[in-house]
């Protein structure tokens, strides 16, 4: 069985992410996204926040499950008994990042490999900050995330406002 892990920190998920594992799902028997806990990052969404808008927005492909982690990938990777880490891939920029993590995970965890997916064209400028911030400037992001994503951001916009 070939399980894949998409790890990310889905500030909230985007059209590009689903795109994501719409396409990886038909490439492996399971996905696990597995919601990031960034220590870096300030985070709009809470980790069960996120990991609920990511559920229902794949609940049209039957092999992915959705779970949050803090700790190592190598680890997460051993224990869900995975040899793959999807990463998705929009720009040089992201690759540069992305490689190194990819090398670092290699020492780190030899019998996996990291398999990239090139965003489809219509999302390589999607990004959750950039849907955040144009969100809360009051842009029209419907073409960018889920509808229910669209909702979540409307609801944060609300409280943060208040
Ligand atoms: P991280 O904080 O780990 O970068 P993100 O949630 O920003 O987490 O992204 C998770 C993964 O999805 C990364 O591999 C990122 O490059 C990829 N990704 C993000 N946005 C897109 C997009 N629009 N199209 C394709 N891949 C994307």
């Amino acid at each position: 069985m070939k399980i894949a892990v998409y790890p990310g920190s889905f500030d909230p998920v985007t059209r590009g992410h689903i795109d994501i594992l719409e396409r990886t799902s038909q490439m492996f028997d399971k996905v696990v996204v597995a919601v990031v806990h960034n220590v870096t990052k300030h985070a709009l969404f809470t980790l069960d926040e996120r990991k609920e808008m990511i559920k229902k927005s794949t609940k049209h492909l039957d092999n992915i499950e959705v779970e949050c982690f803090s700790g190592l990938l190598a680890d997460y990777l051993r224990q869900k008994e995975a040899t793959i880490i999807i990463r998705g891939l929009r720009s040089m920029v992201d690759f540069e990042y992305e490689s190194q993590m990819s090398m670092i995970n290699r020492q780190l965890i030899p019998q996996a490999d990291t398999v990239f997916i090139m965003s489809d064209p219509r999302y390589i400028f999607v990004s959750s900050s950039g849907v955040k911030e144009a969100a809360l400037l009051g842009g029209d992001v419907s073409s960018m995330v889920p509808p229910l994503v669209e909702k979540g951001l409307q609801e944060k916009i609300k409280q943060i406002k208040i």
